[in-house]
């Protein structure tokens, strides 16, 4: 029996990763550890939650004896740590919750873990933390070059993590995803809150001219990434995550609109975002080498992602201030 300990597990990619994991390892038992903030919501894994091999315990990432408690009640040999405050919107209005989860946080567990002999530590970076680039991908060793107070603190926490390795032996994976999409995505990103919104009749905000470049990726396929790493990642090294995937915010806003038979007048510009990234992109040749890639194509899994707002108001309904 492995014994994981996942951190944010109530937010979006989290909740997915458990439900994925329970579903596909038996002989595993999974501690959510997560503070509910706005993004934390139990409903995201309501199906689950009488599974035995579930237990929630809600808490706060940077409570270190609270952390070590359920480290060493838990046995747990395993992280995956993806509590973060993750909106580059509430980062530039007030980073400050950024500095504190996200550095803070990650260094108590990170030492929490090297004090209890964690076997795996597989932290949950992002394409962000290498910036914008006008041509090619990043590739691991690119250097970090963030711009926005989320990306910089989640540099800042990918960077902590590797220092566990390298001065203290704690085998830490690093991971660098590219933008999700997917079910239970808190209708403040762009695709939920973009299909939200046209599921209300309202327009959809388009940040300046819209040409802003992402990769894009389902979040199944990066839990299937997650799960992947664990078993065959090597302690010490970083693997980027793609999806193959790169559109411009306005092309995704165009095949929303069309998935919901609205027209362009529904398209409303508004001033772009401080320090906007022109292009995010990866090089994920080194994960492909070892074996994943990408299961779902963007048009299917958009489809599918659309779909599930639509057919899950209930979910997504109490959200909206
Ligand atoms: P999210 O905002 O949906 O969820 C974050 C979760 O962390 C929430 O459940 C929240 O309650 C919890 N949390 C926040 N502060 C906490 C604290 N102090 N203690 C305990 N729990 C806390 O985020 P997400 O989109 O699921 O992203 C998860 C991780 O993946 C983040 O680390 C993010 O940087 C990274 N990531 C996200 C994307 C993406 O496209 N969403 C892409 C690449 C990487």
């Amino acid at each position: 029996m492995q014994h994981l300990l996942v951190t944010g597990g109530s937010g979006f990619i989290g909740s997915n990763f458990i439900r994925h994991m329970l579903a596909r390892h038996p002989d595993l038992d999974i501690v959510n550890l997560d503070v509910l903030t706005y993004a934390g919501n139990q409903a995201n894994l309501q199906d689950i939650q009488d599974d035995p091999r579930y237990t929630f315990v809600k808490g706060d990432i940077c409570d270190a004896s609270l952390v070590s408690a359920v480290m060493r009640e838990h046995a747990i040999d395993t992280v995956v740590h993806f509590a973060a405050e993750s909106h580059v919107d509430r980062s530039i209005a007030d980073g400050s919750a950024f500095v504190r989860t996200n550095v803070l946080g990650t260094h108590t567990l990170l030492h929490a873990a090297h004090m209890h002999g964690v076997e795996r530590f597989v932290h949950i970076s992002t394409d962000e933390v290498y910036g914008s680039t006008v041509d090619g991908s990043f590739r691991e060793t690119d250097n970090l070059n963030p711009s926005s107070p989320y990306s910089s603190s989640k540099a800042g926490s990918d960077l902590l993590a590797r220092s566990y390795f390298i001065t203290h032996g704690l085998p830490v994976i690093v991971t660098r995803c590219t933008n999700n999409y997917g079910p239970y995505q808190f209708p403040e990103k762009l695709i939920p809150l973009f299909v939200t919104n046209l599921l209300q009749g309202k327009k959809v905000p388009v940040y300046g001219t819209g040409k802003n470049i992402r990769d894009w990726l389902y979040v199944l396929d990066h839990c299937r990434a997650i799960d992947f790493v664990l078993e065959h990642g090597e302690p010490g090294e970083v693997y980027n995550i793609g999806g193959g995937e790169e559109k411009t915010n306005l092309e995704i806003t165009h095949r929303i609109l069309d998935l919901l038979g609205k027209d362009e007048s529904y398209i409303e510009h508004v001033p772009d975002r401080k320090g906007h990234d022109l292009r995010y992109s990866l090089d994920y040749t080194k994960l492909r080498a070892l074996g994943w890639e990408p299961e779902y194509d963007f048009e299917t899994a958009l489809k599918a992602t659309v779909r599930w707002y639509v057919e899950n108001e209930w979910w997504w309904r109490p959200l909206l201030h």
